[in-house]
């Protein structure tokens, strides 16, 4: 059975910068979550951030705290733990946050903390995406549920 790693925050874990979560109430996710393909990552904390912990921005190839910190290191920790989750379960697909410096598989911050959105993908999303995982956003769950096993 396929399974799907997936942005902790989606499932409602209250694991992003500010203390929240970014839930989706889909009955696809809820089928997936109850056959036990779900695979909950937050790559930011498993790159051994904090939370709540300062908004970051990648600016290029790092990824910049509000406050300025340099935390590509923590990002790209996160992005191998997810990639070794995925490789634990022969895990071909991955369902991640969109917009999010880590999880975002279209679209991310400009890097100017000015809340514009710009072509681009997260850390997260592109190191799945190197190893072959097919990423999808929470806008294309029914996508996703078109290419699963049964
Ligand atoms: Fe959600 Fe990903 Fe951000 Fe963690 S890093 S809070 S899983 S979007």
């Amino acid at each position: 059975m396929d399974k799907i790693v997936v942005s902790a925050c989606l499932l409602g874990a209250r694991v992003r910068h500010d203390g929240g979560h970014k839930r989706v109430d889909s009955d696809l996710l809820a089928r997936w979550r109850d056959e036990g393909r779900l695979l909950p990552i937050c790559p930011e904390e498993a790159g051994g951030l904090s939370t709540p912990r300062p908004a970051a921005e990648r600016q290029g190839a790092r990824v910049i705290a509000r406050t300025g910190a340099d935390v590509t290191a923590e990002f790209e920790k996160g992005a191998d733990a997810a990639l070794a989750l995925a490789a634990a379960h022969q895990c071909r697909y991955a369902l991640l946050k969109e917009a999010s410096p880590s999880c975002g598989s279209s679209l991310i911050h400009d890097g100017k903390f000015q809340g514009r959105k710009i072509a681009g993908e997260g850390v997260t999303a592109a190191v799945l995406r190197a190893a072959g995982l097919a990423v999808f956003s929470e806008k294309e769950i029914e996508a996703l549920g078109a290419l699963l096993d049964q």
